[in-house]
Parts: structure tokens; sequence; C-alpha cells
């Protein structure tokens, strides 16, 4: 890092570059991490030491991730947590090598890591989807998502403090990856409790997956081959527990639960569902305030229901796990001029073996000692005076190319000073050899190199750095001390920012999302029934409403918005409530509401997971087009800096709130397999105007500036196809001096939706030859998915979209439009039709659309 902040101003960068300015008690947070430690040892109870080591990770995680693990740019993208954490879990696998090795210690040098690979990465999967999408409500989702979190938390206590294995170092929703040591190779002990762990807590619904790396010394190799070793899912000896329970024989008839499809219930049970399945259900049905666990709530906009979205987000980040896009970014600032310059000055004659200015070399050239005895008034000194003159020259003229350019000027000075010693003009040949003084021109020498050294080299490690400069290429160069390293803190921090930021996007969609009220009534009995909604009929003074109702004890709470207008209508009068639900075992099912007690608001929103890597939520609809929208601009103002290098994808499934919500989970499913297949994009830039780019795919603005205003030399480059800084595997040029006709390149990040008319409509969800999907009109050349830089085109079409609340139209337009393409290109006739067809289509649109938007001309807005 080269780049010092002020004690007063510290600003802190995210792993891409984006600063904000540090506010933070650091008192305070030592205070609070001294009590921590006090706590810890205080106790010195064997038996509690475990949960403590968790509460105080967790503590410490808040502490640290506020502080910086070093203040100057560009380190200040790694917070103090994920330096301690890493270090942590490198010295305690380090260890644990050395007592499997008998060795202590193992390693005694940083540098012998990579010969010696002392370690392994041991990695725990499951498959997400397969176990999460075999839900029917929220709760069976939400409950599926726990129970992934529970045997999460297990699997680290066992592998982290009984066995002491090794720490985890990183986590997403496909599995758990350990930095353990190389030596661990029997994992027979440790499996039998991990497939425990998935019988107890899923009945063996879930089968895991194992996968042990090879030995290794480098993060950025052995966790992308765990990653992809897990992904293959891996056939283990496991025996699901549901399937032994089939055998056991029980009085009556077994029959297969409609949510897992491998659990049973019993024939004559009222709900078709398996013991594990509704444990799951109930652990889903615990309320996370504000959010709601009920689609209705979310489909509700204050006056109707509307269509429910659910939206998969998902960051690409195999190229940042495994290091080659952290190698794009600059550590230090980078300046290709005076980095040749000094690579120059230490590979010629002017410098000496430590790097200082040789003083052999200037006496050579500047030693003008029968000159001054001339200049003092000997005048027989005259003769050997000239012929030292034309020596010095000829030094000059014997060396190197570096020397000559850089000296030119005391060429020039030493042949005019001969010129006007062959004049004898004793005064001006003394002026000048003042100037060409040797002390004072070595003097100016030395601190135009040292000015150059402190700017690119800094003062740490110079001596390497020297070395490095003096014998590498440019591109060696560039590797070893300007880009930044991707050591396993700034790896962590990578994945820390993705989820944080998705984190964010959770609570800022809560807070934006509409308030949806419950209302409180007081019943005159009390149920001991679960927490389902169950269906009810409301009526008062002969009038009838239909609803769902949760019961809590003596109160019934309205979750079925809609009905929350008829109960206020009805405020007055005796309201009555008949429970309809066809799943209902009370003997009673008519009872009289006593009071109206009160309301309590919930969010229509719901986060379903949030991992480094993905996110699943559910909005209403017409929440989509404007999420998507401050999405683009959060994602570039946090992650702009690194454009082109870490795709954000989005996948909207359009759904009717009865609609099965497995179908729903499914398609999100197939929308990740379709992101997967990423197609590199070359585009051409059009126009630059600042740091506004214009290519045809859109105007990109991209930030440039760090968190003072300053330019930012470190993070903002595009990968480019020609020209720019040569690096190892790429080449980059930082986004102010990019120009017009360039070619950049770039990871795309894609947007798709499907509106799930049908249940089979997700099998639409798949790519074709082309690595596009299969357009009803267009084939396999269509655009989707579309290009996240597209979506501003959508926004004209947002009015239609929430209009309409329905996509019927819209489908009975594809169908036509596909029809007739289909008839008139089979009769090869669609080349002179075109017109007619567009025409045609036009009509249709017009037929189907106009009366959602009376007299708008809404021609402007398709
Ligand atoms: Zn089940």
């Amino acid at each position: 890092a080269s780049d010092k902040q002020s004690i007063c101003r510290t600003y802190y960068s995210n792993a891409f570059g984006h600063e904000r300015e540090i506010e933070v008690n650091y008192k305070a947070e030592r205070n609070a991490v001294y009590d921590y430690i006090l706590d810890i040892l205080d106790t010195c109870d064997i038996n509690e030491i475990k949960t403590k080591r968790k509460v105080f990770l967790n503590n410490l995680r808040k502490s640290f991730s506020k502080a910086l693990g070093m203040t100057a740019r560009a380190a200040n993208d790694v917070s103090l947590w994920e330096h301690s954490y890493m270090t942590a879990s490198i010295f305690k696998a380090l260890l644990g090598q050395s007592i499997l090795e008998n060795e202590f210690p193992v390693i005694k040098d940083k540098k012998e890591i990579e010969n010696k690979k002392p370690f392994r990465i041991f990695s725990v999967g499951w498959d997400f989807f397969d176990f999460v999408s075999r839900s029917q409500t929220i709760p069976d989702v939400v409950g599926r998502i726990k129970v992934l979190e529970e045997i999460k938390e297990e699997i680290k206590n066992r592998i982290e403090a009984e066995f002491l294995l090794g720490n985890c170092i990183y986590e997403d929703d496909f599995g758990l990856h350990f930095l353990v040591p190389a030596a661990f190779d029997d994992k027979t002990i440790i499996k039998n409790q991990i497939l425990k762990i998935f019988n107890e807590k899923t009945n063996g619904f879930l089968i895991p997956h194992l996968n042990l790396t090879d030995d290794g010394g480098k993060l950025t190799e052995l966790l992308p081959e765990a990653v992809r070793e897990l992904e293959k899912k891996k056939e283990i000896d496991f025996i699901p527990k549901w399937m032994v329970d089939w055998k056991d024989g029980l009085p009556r008839k077994k029959l297969i639960c409609n949510v897992c499809g491998k659990g049973f219930y019993c024939e004559g049970d009222k709900e078709e569902i398996c013991r594990t399945c509704k444990e799951i259900r109930n652990k889903g049905r615990e309320e996370i305030k504000p959010q709601t666990r009920f689609i209705d709530e979310v489909a509700w906009n204050g006056r109707e229901y509307e269509n429910v979205a659910l939206v998969v987000l998902n960051f690409d980040l195999e190229n940042w796990l495994e290091g080659l896009f952290v190698r794009c970014l600059f550590i230090r600032k980078y300046d290709e001029k005076n980095l040749q310059k000094l690579k120059d000055f230490y590979n010629s004659e002017l410098c000496s073996s430590n790097y200082d200015i040789n003083k052999g070399f200037i006496e050579n050239l500047l030693n003008l000692g029968a000159l001054k005895a001339w200049v003092d008034g000997i005048d027989e000194a005259y003769n050997g005076a000239l012929t030292q003159v034309n020596n010095r020259i000829d030094v000059y003229n014997s060396s190197g190319d570096f020397v000559k350019s850089i000296l030119s000027n005391i060429k020039t000075s030493l042949e005019k000073l001969r010129k006007k010693l062959e004049e004898k003009d004793r005064n001006t040949v003394r002026k000048m050899f003042e100037e060409l003084n040797k002390d004072k021109i070595e003097e100016q020498l030395k601190a135009e190199f040292r000015k150059i050294e402190d700017y690119l080299l800094g003062s740490e490690n110079r001596d390497e750095k020297r070395k490095i400069v003096k014998k590498s290429t440019i591109a060696e160069i560039i590797e070893k001390i300007f880009l930044k390293n991707p050591s396993p803190s700034r790896l962590m921090r990578v994945w820390n920012n993705t989820k944080d930021f998705f984190e964010d996007l959770s609570t800022s969609l809560c807070e934006g999302s509409f308030v949806i009220e419950r209302y409180i009534l007081g019943i005159t009995r009390s149920f001991n029934v679960d927490g389902r909604a169950w269906e009810v009929e409301i009526s008062a003074k002969g009038k009838k409403e239909r609803g769902e109702i949760v019961f809590d004890g003596n109160n019934g709470i309205t979750v079925t918005p809609h009905i929350n207008r008829f109960i206020e209508e009805n405020k007055d009068v005796e309201l009555k409530i008949k429970v309809t639900d066809r799943d209902w075992e009370e003997a009673e099912n008519e009872f009289s509401v006593k009071k109206f007690k009160e309301k309590r608001s919930v969010r229509g929103y719901r986060t379903i997971s949030v991992s480094p890597n993905m996110f699943i939520f559910l909005v209403p609809a017409s929440k989509i087009i404007d999420f998507i929208i401050a999405l683009k601009s959060k994602y570039i103002e946090q992650f702009g800096k690194v454009y082109g290098k870490l795709p954000l994808n989005v996948g909207v499934v359009y759904f009717k709130r009865k609609t099965p919500f497995f179908t729903v989970l499914d398609s999100a499913r197939r929308f990740i397999g379709c992101f997967k297949v990423q197609k590199d994009l070359v585009k051409e830039i059009h126009d630059i105007k600042g740091s506004k780019i214009s290519t045809d795919i859109g105007i990109i603005e991209l930030p440039y500036k760090l968190g003072d205003g300053e330019i930012d030399y470190y993070h903002p480059y595009l990968i480019v196809e020609e020209g720019g800084i040569a690096l190892k595997e790429t080449r980059v040029k930082h986004v102010l001096s990019l120009e017009n006709w360039e070619k950049i390149k770039i990871h795309p990040s894609f947007f798709d939706f499907e509106y799930l008319d049908t249940t089979v409509r997700r099998f639409d969800i798949v790519l074709g030859e082309d690595k596009k999907r299969t357009h009803p009109i267009v084939g396999n050349k269509g655009p989707r998915p579309y290009l996240l830089e597209d979506v501003d085109k959508f926004e004209r079409l947002k009015e239609i979209f929430e209009r309409i609340g329905s996509w019927t139209p819209i489908r009975d337009i594809e169908a036509l439009a596909a029809s007739k393409r289909q008839e008139w290109s089979e009769k090869g006739e669609l080349g002179d039709r075109k017109a007619i067809y567009e025409e045609l289509i036009d009509s249709a649109l017009e037929n189907k659309l106009r009366r959602f938007f009376d007299d708008k001309n809404w021609g402007n807005n398709v």
C-alpha cells in the first residue's frame, strides 16, 4: 500500500474499491473485546467453552469488522475481522499438522507453505434446491432453510470445537468448507458423525456429500477445487433414516408424504404430511418480524391481491475465489513510465550494486581536476584539461542508452565546455565548471531516483522490491509489487461483502414494502391448534366474507387482508366466525368474536435465503421493476469499480398466489442453472464523456473516486482486448484512460423473468444451443436471458405489468405471434410480410392491452 490515510479521516473500502468513512469508537470496542475475553477466562468450565467460543467469535466479528487490518490505501479493503479470523484459521490448521506429523513447528517461514503443502480443504455439501423446493408453503421453505442452518452449526461445532480439525473458511447455501491439516485423511469417524446429523435433522431427506482436496499451500487453488468437487455430488454410502422407517410395521396403512415424497403419514390422518415435514413446517412458522410468512400478505397491495414474484439474485464468485480478479486490482499506484525508468536505472552503469548512485561512474564522467587547475589560472594545465574534457565526452558516448538519455544535458554541457575551452574563454568555462559539480549532480540524481522509489516501491521491503524490479519483466513486476494479493483474508472479505450487500438489500426491501395489517379478534373460545392459517367464513347481519385466520389461544388473527375491510365495516355488530377448513379437527367450529382487540402490522415481504452468492426473496409483482432499477444503481455504486468482473444475475418468477410453491422454487433453481453458463462479451466503446462509457449495450457510468473525492488509481480498471497494462492473465485499463473504439471485455450480468401461468411453464427456463433461451417468436436467437443493462428498457413496460395484474394477454400475443411467424416462414414468406407481421402484432397489442389504459395513449408505454 502506498497511500497513508489521515488518522482523523479514515476510509474503509470494500473488496472492490467502494469506500466509506470509518466511524468507530475504538475504546468502546476494545473494552467490549476485553470483557468477552475476561468472561471466557473467568469460567474454566470445559463444558461451557464450546458455547462461549461461539458467542465470543460472534461478538469479536461485530467489533473487529468495524476496524481496518491496515489503514494505508489500497490495503484498507480488509477488516481486522477477516485478517484475524484467517490468520487464526491458518494457525489452527498448521498446529494440527504439527501434532499429526509430530514436528514442531511444521512451517518455519511463510515461504515454506507453498512447498510443504500443509493444508487440505474438507467440505460438506448438499443439494440445496432439491431439499428446499420440496415445499408447499413459505413455512416449509423457511423451515428447511432453518434446518440447514442448524446442520451447519452442528457440523461446525464438531469440526471446529470438538475435533479441533480446523475452521470453516467459506460457506454458502450449498456447503461448508474447512481448512484442515494435510495429514488429516481418515475421515471415517467424522463422516459417521456428519451422516448422523443429517439423519437426525432431516430424517435423511437431505443427503450429504463430502470431499477432501489434495494437499496444497494456496487457498486460491484449494478452495475453487473444493467448490467444484462438491458440485459433482459424489455418492456416499448413506442410509437415509426414512428408508429404514418404511420397514417398521404399523397398524395403519402408510401413505407417502405429500410434501417430501419420502416420509409417510398414516391412512386416516387429516393432514397428508409426514412427521419430519410437519416439524420442519412448524419451525418455519416462527415469526421473523416484521416479515410475513403468508403468501397472501405478500400479494396484498392495500386494494387487492396481485401476483407475487420470487426473485433469485446470484453473484458469480468463481473468478474471485481463485484470486484471478483480485489480481486485477492495484495495491500501489502504478506508473509504467517511471517503473521503466527505475528498472533501466537499476540495470545501468549509473546504479551501484546497492542501488545507490555509482560513485565510480560519476567520478569517471565528471572528474575535471585538470580543468579546475586551468580555471584557477595555471596555464600549463590547458592541454591536460582539454584531453580530460574529451575523455569525459568519450565516457558519455561509450555508456548505455539509458545513461545517454538521462544525462544528455551533461553531454551538451561538456561539449559546450569544450568549445569555450578551445576559445580559452576562462570566465564562461569557470561558470560551467561550477555547474558541473559532481557532488551536486550526484545528489540531484540520487534525489530523483529516491523519489521514484518512494512513490513506486514504498518503504516496506524495499531491497526485495528493488531486486524484483531489476531482474523481472514488467508483467512480473506488476504482479509481484503492484497488484493486490489474493490473501486468505482478502478472499474472505470478497464473500463477506457480497453477503453484506444481499443483507442490506433485504433490509431495504422489507422497509420499502407494503405495510400489511393483521386484525386481532378476541374470540369466545381458546384453541390449541398449530400456527397455520385456517379457512373461515366471517359473518355479520347475514353478510359473509371468506378468508383465513391464525388461532393463538383465544385470539383470531387475520392473515388474508381483504377480510379486514369486512371487519371494519361491521365493527359495531356481532361478528361470527365459522371454520370451514377441511383439516379442522376441533369439535366446535362456530363461535363469536368477543371484541376487536388491536391491529398489528407486518410487511408484505419475505426473505427466503441469503448467502454470499445467492439471495432469494418474495415481493409483490408490482415492486419488481422499481426494485431491479434500484438494485442496478446500488450494484454499480458498490461494485461498479470491478465492472464486468463480478456479474450479478437476476431471475424473476411471477406467479399467482395459489400456484404450487414447489414449481416456483424449481423455477429459481432453473434460473441459477441458466446463469451459470457465462459467455464473455466483447464490446466496442462508441463514446466516452468523463466516466460515462457508451457501448451498444447502453451507457454505463462507473465510479472512479475514492471516499475523499480523489481519483482512485487502484480499482476502476476494465479488462481490454488490446493495449492497457499487460497483466499475467489479462490486460486492464483505467476507466478514465479508455478511448473511443477500444474494446472492453465483460462477464455480463443477466436479467430474466418467467410468468408461471402454468406449472409446466418452468420447463421453459432452460438454455438452448446458443446459450440463449428459446423464444416463442424468435427461437434460438432470442434475447433471453437479457443483459442487466437492458433493464432500463423494461421501465417503460412497468405500467403494463402493474395495470394488467395478469399476463394472459401477453401470453396470447406471444402465442399469436409465434404461430403466425411459423405459418409464414414455412411458406417462406416472412421476408415479404415482415411489415404486415409487425402490424399484426401491433394491432394485437392494441386490442389486448388498450382497455387497461383507458384514454391514455398506451402505445408510448410499450
Ligand atoms: Zn414429508
